[in-house]
């Protein structure tokens, strides 16, 4: 299983594989994602290339604009409600899929905190990250 990352929602009805390496790995601490996590933040790897992303399962999605005001399509399971991942009409090439829904979530290196401008003081997040102000997508 090394060199492939695989996750998928709660129930399983939606599920994902990429042998591509994650560029980018997060915390969000935006508004929107506290509201879709239902608590402090949420936590991402960036793929590269969505077209490596096998996903099977049909996805609900919620699309969105960011602060940018570039368009975000967040991709849920309707059946368990689950956010799986994230796509972006500014940058289509990019998927980003949420740490919890990784099989082996351990495998999430976060290296960023994003928006942590709008982090609660009940939602501390480990120091030593780089704290970027705000994302381009928002
Ligand atoms: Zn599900
Ligand atoms: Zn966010």
């Amino acid at each position: 299983m090394t060199g492939t990352y695989a996750g998928g929602c709660a129930c399983g009805a939606i599920r994902y594989e990429t042998t591509s390496e994650p560029i980018f790995e997060n915390h969000c601490q935006c508004r929107e994602c506290q509201k879709r996590s239902g608590t402090g933040h949420s936590s991402y790897l960036t793929f590269p290339n969505r077209a490596d992303m096998v996903i099977c399962g049909d996805v609900s999605t919620w699309k969105v604009a960011g602060d940018s005001g570039n368009m975000k399509a967040h991709a849920f399971c309707p059946t368990c409600g689950t956010p799986v991942f994230l796509t972006f009409d500014a940058m289509p090439d990019l998927i980003a899929v949420h740490a919890a829904s990784l099989d082996d979530p351990g495998r999430f290196e976060p290296r960023v905190v994003t928006y942590a401008v709008r982090g609660h003081g009940w939602d501390t997040l480990d120091r030593s990250l780089r704290i970027v102000e705000r994302m381009a997508d928002g």
